[in-house]
């Protein structure tokens, strides 16, 4: 199964993703964990990407396509992928088809984890301290929320027209959420 887990930035996608991917067995990617390890690795890729994100700027499609392309038509992509927080933009997604059409697959489920914007704020204020994630002040926040709305919010749309879109109660325990998410993928 190939599912896409959307969601504002604070949604859960993250722990719903790795709930998800280990209940289906396959593979979970993360655009930004990718773009952590290429950071560390100091790929010229990683430091061109770390020019952006130190300016907590959106990383250029270019960077990502390529980052995903090797992802995606890895061996162990085979199975299926649990994509968390990716695509963020409508050109990443027209990517993300046709790099699958390559293998004759499609993307069975996007789920786009709801939560209020009061909330995501709140809980990214109050889980920054911890996460060691510094500067996650509320202006942060606050931006990162606005990228989303300018670029993400498009790709809900885009497949919305593909006809694959739920959307799903981002709100509730964790365990509420990995059941609704289960129920709407029909795992
Ligand atoms: P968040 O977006 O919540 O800050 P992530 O770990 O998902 O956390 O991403 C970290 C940073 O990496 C983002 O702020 C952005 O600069 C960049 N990034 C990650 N994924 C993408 C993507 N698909 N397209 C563009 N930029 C991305």
């Amino acid at each position: 199964m190939y599912i896409i887990l959307l969601g504002p930035p604070g949604s859960g996608t993250g722990t719903q993703g790795d709930i998800l991917a280990q209940r289906l067995g396959v593979l979970k990617i993360a655009t930004g964990d990718l773009l952590r390890g290429a950071v560390e690795a100091r790929t010229p890729l990683g430091l061109e990407a770390k020019r952006h994100m130190d300016r907590k700027e959106m990383v250029p499609d270019k960077i990502i396509l390529s980052l995903i392309k090797e992802q995606l038509t890895s061996e162990a992509a085979a199975q299926g992928i649990v994509m968390d927080s990716f695509p963020r933009t409508v050109r990443q997604a027209e990517a993300v088809n046709q790099l699958l059409a390559e293998r004759l697959e499609r993307i069975d489920r996007v789920l786009l984890l709801d939560v209020p914007e009061a909330e995501l704020t709140q809980r990214r204020l109050s889980r920054a301290p911890d996460e060691g994630r510094g500067g996650e002040t509320a202006e942060v926040i606050e931006q990162r929320l606005q990228a989303y709305r300018h670029s993400t919010a498009p790709v809900v749309g885009f497949y919305r027209e593909m006809g694959v879109l739920s959307i799903v109660d981002g709100t509730g325990t964790e365990e509420e959420i990995a059941e609704r998410v289960k129920e709407a993928v029909g795992a």
